[in-house]
C-alpha cells in the first residue's frame, strides 16, 4: 500500500498515528541537522519532518523539486504552526521514506504565483495542472459539470451519445474536416454542435435529451473562443418558450446553489432583443450596474415606435453634426465629473483605437455645483448641456461620454465604453451574478458582405436554420419572397422584422447558453432553407434526412445549449474559458504540448489517396 492517508487529510486530532503518505515534493528546507519537506497531492500540503537520524539516508538519496516521495511515520503537532493551511498544525515525523521518482527540474516553480509564463505553461501544461490555482479551476468545472447532470437526471433527461464523425451541422462558422480512408475523397465533418442529433432523437421519442459534448468550430479565436469546446446540449419535445425557461432558469440556479451555495431566487428578467441593442448597445448586456445608453439620435426604420431623448436641432452642431452621425449615444459615467484632461484625453484615445473606430469622444462634465463643462463648449451653451444632461438622466457628478457615427458601429462602442468605465470603476464584481433572458431575436440577419463563402447580399439565419419563426410570424414568411429588390432598402423588406422564437441565457454580460424552439414541419423547414438561398437540390444533399425525418411524426421541440467552458469561467470569477480547460489550445489554435496540428507521414497520404498541394 502506498498511502494509508492524503497530504490534505491530517489534523490534531490524528496525532500520533502511523500514516504513509505519497506525493510530489514541494520544497526541501534544511535547519542544521533537520530537513523539512513539504509534500504535495491533489488534497493538499503536508510538511514533513526528517530528523538527524535520517541525515546519511538523505545524503545517499538526495530530495529535488517534484521528485515522487513515499514517507512512513508518526503525526506530531507542529511547535510552529501555519495557520493558512488546514494540515498546518501537524507534520509528519519521518522513519522511512521512499524515492518513487526523480523529477528533472521544472521549468517553473509549482506554486500560485508560479515564475512561468503562458507559452511555458501551456508546453508544459501537466506540470501546470499540478498548480492549485489551475486545479482548483478544474474541480470547480467539474462541480458544475455535476450539479448540471445531477438536475438534468432529476428532470428525466436521459445523456444520448451523437456521433462526432458526421456531415456539416451549421452554426455559423466553418467545419474542420475528416478524410475518410474507405471513401477516398470524401470527409467527415467534426459537429459544431449535435444539433440535427438532437433534433432527430425527438423525432425517435426521447423527449428529454442532454449531453455534456464537445463541439468543433473552424473561426478565428479569442481569449473566450477555443476550436473545440463543451456545451451542455439540450433537448425537450412538447414544448413552448416558457417551459424550457423554465427548466433551463432553474438548472443555472440550481449550479450556483451547489457550486457557490447562492440562493438566486428572484425570476429572470426577460428582456428583448431590441431593448437590449436600444438599452445597453449590446445583445447580452451586463446588468450588475445601470449606466444605460442614452439615445440621443438614431435612424428611424430602427426601433420602430421609440423616439430619440432630444431633438436633432441640438445634435446639429460640430464635432457631433461633422462626423456625420446617423446615431449618437451617451452614457452618464456616475461620479467622474473630475476627471482631468489627461484622462479625458487617454479614454478619447481608447474610443478612436481601431477596435472600437470612433473618430473622436465628446464630454460633458456634471459639476457638483450645478454647473457644465464640456469638450464642446465652444459650440453649446450651457443651456444645451443642461438638455443632453437631462436627456441622458444625469446626476450632479457624472461624466457624460458621447459617441457618433453608423449605427453599428456606434452601437458597439458605447456598449464596449459602457463596460470598460464599469471595469475601472470596479463595477464588474466577479462574485456577483446577475443572470436575464435575452427574447424576440430577429430571425434573419441580412449579409452585406460576402459571408463564409456564401455570398453578399442575402438572409443569413441568426441563430440557425432549424430555429422557427414567432407564431405570430410565420405567415410573413410563407407569404412573401425572401427576395430583395434594393440591397440599400434591405430594412425594409419583411423578412427583416420576422422575429425568432429564440432565446439566450446572460451571465454577467456573456452569451452563456442559446437556444430555440424548432422549425417541425417539412414545408416550414422548407421554405426556410430557401430562404437562405438553397434550392431544393442543396436541401435534399445536405438536410434531406431530416426533412424526411419530419415527415415521420416530429413532435414540437425545442432546446438550448450553454458554453460549459465559458459558464464555468464566469461561475470561477475569470472570463479566460483556456484556464478552466484541462488541454487548451493557444490564440493561434494549436496544441503547443504535442506541438498539434503537424505534417503526417507519406503512408497515411497514400492511404487517404490523398496528394498534398497547398494553395498559395
Ligand atoms: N445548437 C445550438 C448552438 O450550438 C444551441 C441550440 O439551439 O440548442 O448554439
Amino acid at each position: 500500500m502506498y498511502r494509508t492517508h492524503t497530504c490534505g487529510e491530517l489534523r490534531l486530532t490524528d496525532i500520533n498515528k502511523e500514516v504513509s503518505l505519497a506525493g510530489w515534493v514541494q520544497t526541501v528546507r534544511k535547519f542544521g541537522s533537520i530537513t523539512f519537506v513539504d509534500l504535495r497531492d491533489r488534497y493538499g500540503i503536508t510538511q514533513l519532518l526528517f530528523s538527524e537520524t535520517l541525515n546519511a539516508a538523505l545524503d545517499a538519496n538526495p530530495l529535488g523539486r517534484e521528485y515522487v516521495l513515499q514517507v512512513t511515520g508518526k503525526v506530531n503537532e507542529r511547535s510552529s504552526k501555519n495557520a493558512n493551511i488546514p494540515t498546518g498544525e501537524i507534520e509528519i515525523v519521518v522513519s522511512e521514506f521512499k524515492i518513487l521518482n526523480k523529477s528533472a527540474v521544472p521549468p517553473f516553480t509549482i506554486q500560485d504565483d508560479t515564475d512561468g509564463g503562458d507559452d511555458i505553461r501551456m508546453k508544459y501544461r501537466f506540470l501546470d495542472l499540478r498548480r492549485n490555482a489551475v486545479k482548483k479551476n478544474l474541480e470547480l468545472r467539474y462541480q458544475v459539470n455535476r450539479s448540471a447532470r445531477n438536475y438534468l437526471h432529476e428532470n428525466n433527461f436521459m445523456d444520448i451519445e451523437t456521433p462526432f464523425l458526421i456531415k456539416s451541422t451549421p452554426e455559423g462558422a466553418r467545419d474542420f474536416v475528416v478524410p475518410s480512408r474507405m471513401n477516398p475523397g470524401q470527409f467527415y465533418a467534426l459537429p459544431q454542435s449535435p444539433q440535427t442529433f438532437k433534433q432527430l432523437l425527438m423525432v425517435s421519442g426521447y423527449d428529454r435529451y442532454y449531453q455534456v459534448v464537445k463541439c468543433f468550430r473552424d473561426e478565428d479565436l479569442r481569449a473566450d473562443r477555443q476550436p473545440e469546446f463543451t456545451q451542455i446540449d439540450c433537448e425537450m419535445a412538447f414544448v413552448e418558450q416558457d417551459d424550457i425557461i423554465n427548466m433551463f432558469e432553474g438548472l443555472v440556479k440550481r449550479i450556483l446553489k451547489d457550486v457557490k451555495g447562492i440562493d438566486y431566487t428572484e425570476t429572470l428578467e426577460r428582456m428583448t432583443w431590441e431593448d437590449a441593442m436600444f438599452t445597453y448597445g449590446n445583445d447580452k448586456p451586463d446588468i450588475r450596474f445601470d449606466m444605460k445608453v442614452c439615445n440621443l439620435q438614431f435612424p428611424s426604420h430602427l426601433f420602430i415606435g421609440k423616439e430619440p431623448e432630444v431633438s436633432r436641432e441640438l445634435l446639429s452642431i460640430p464635432p457631433l453634426g461633422g462626423w456625420g452621425a446617423e446615431t449618437i449615444l451617451a452614457i452618464a459615467v456616475p461620479g467622474c465629473s473630475e476627471y482631468s484632461r489627461k484622462q479625458t484625453d487617454e479614454l478619447t484615445e481608447w474610443v478612436k483605437r481601431p477596435q472600437i473606430g470612433m473618430k473622436g469622444l465628446v464630454f460633458i462634465k456634471c459639476n457638483t455645483d450645478g454647473t457644465f463643462k464640456s469638450s464642446v463648449d465652444k459650440f453649446y451653451t450651457e443651456d444645451k448641456l443642461k438638455a443632453i444632461a437631462a436627456a441622458a438622466n444625469a446626476n450632479a457628478g457624472d461624466l457624460i461620454l458621447i459617441l457618433a457615427g453608423t449605427e453599428e458601429r456606434t452601437r458597439k462602442a458605447i456598449s464596449a465604453l459602457r463596460m470598460e468605465m464599469a471595469e475601472r470603476l470596479g463595477m464588474r464584481k466577479p462574485d456577483e451574478f446577475k443572470l436575464l433572458w435575452v427574447i424576440d431575436f430577429p430571425l434573419f440577419e441580412f449579409a452585406l458582405e460576402d459571408q463564409d463563402g456564401g455570398g453578399a447580399g442575402r438572409w443569413v439565419a441568426r441563430h440557425h436554420p432549424f430555429t422557427s419563426p414567432k407564431p405570430s410570424d410565420v405567415d410573413i414568411m410563407i407569404n412573401n419572397s425572401p427576395k430583395v429588390e434594393d440591397l440599400d432598402k434591405y430594412l425594409e423588406h419583411p423578412y427583416a422584422n420576422i422575429k425568432a422564437n429564440a432565446y439566450d441565457m446572460v451571465l454577467n454580460g456573456n452569451e452563456v447558453g442559446g437556444g430555440s424552439i424548432r422549425i417541425y414541419q417539412r414545408d416550414l423547414q422548407e421554405k426556410m432553407f430557401a430562404a437562405l438561398g438553397m434550392d431544393a437540390e442543396e436541401q435534399q444533399h445536405k438536410f434531406g434526412f431530416l426533412l424526411g425525418a419530419f415527415e415521420y411524426g416530429a413532435p414540437p421541440h425545442g432546446g438550448i445549449a450553454f458554453g460549459f467552458d465559458r459558464l464555468c469561467a464566469i461561475i470561477g470569477g475569470n472570463e479566460t474559458i483556456r484556464d478552466f480547460i484541462a488541454f487548451p489550445k493557444n490564440n493561434a489554435g494549436r496544441d503547443v504540448m504535442l506541438d498539434a496540428p503537424s505534417g503526417i507521414a507519406d503512408k497515411q497520404f497514400d492511404e487517404l489517396q490523398i496528394r498534398l498541394d497547398l494553395k498559395g
